[in-house]
């Protein structure tokens, strides 16, 4: 069973990367914040726990994500490996996830400079209606504003403002550079130009992975 953790600040084209890997090599995705709502929404014992800790406004402990990983990647879906997608953050949580499986790992960063991550993010607009994400620059829909999916107006979110943007991406750079260091420092970190356009980023991720 094979691990592979994506690394990239948002706008990296992270999630869209992450989502070719499962097409292509049927790997499951796993995100962190799909399986805490999973949990709560079912209301099992670790769900409940989550909810004491967020009711108190406090963050959810490694020890619970880490647990929540384990049993997805022992789940019988899983068989050829798994994708981590904004997961490990921290160092701890890279200590907690030496106990998860996997045979191989390979970390990967989507390295993008900050003006094409503004430029990417600022040009996002998503459905009112269905929540499908377009771009203006990359992703055009076929009628200008209107969505390709369920045809409902296309609007741009609030918080996607240059200032949000770039502090969002300091703090991404202070949390995930520990981390990011610690795989370069191990031999498994690949770094690859993600300011290239999505096909050609993906053609260079298949040939890592496969
Ligand atoms: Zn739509």
């Amino acid at each position: 069973m094979k691990r592979i953790i994506l690394f990239g600040a948002p706008g990296s084209g992270k999630g869209t990367q992450a989502d070719k890997i499962e097409r292509e090599f049927s790997f499951k995705k796993i995100s962190t914040g799909d399986l805490i709502r999973a949990e709560v929404h079912k209301k099992s014992v670790i769900g409940n726990k989550i909810e004491e800790f967020s009711s108190r406004g406090l963050l959810v402990p490694d020890e619970i994500i880490i647990e929540m990983v384990k049993n997805r990647v022992l789940s019988d879906d899983i068989k050829e490996g798994y994708i981590l997608d904004g997961f490990p953050r921290t160092l701890d949580q890279v200590k907690g996830l030496s106990t998860v499986p996997a045979e191989e790992e390979m970390a990967v960063f989507l390295r993008v400079n900050e003006d094409i991550i503004v430029k990417r993010i600022l040009s996002r607009v998503s459905c009112e209606n269905c929540g499908n994400i377009f771009n203006t620059i990359f992703q055009i829909p076929a009628k200008v504003n209107v969505c390709d999916n369920c045809g409902s107006a296309l609007t741009k979110r609030n918080d996607d403002t240059e200032d949000i943007i770039k502090k969002r991406i300091v703090i991404y750079r202070a949390e995930t550079l520990p981390v990011i260091n610690y795989y370069r420092g191990k031999g498994n970190l690949h770094e690859l130009d993600a300011s290239k356009d999505i096909n050609t980023v993906w053609k260079e991720i298949r040939e890592l992975v496969k």
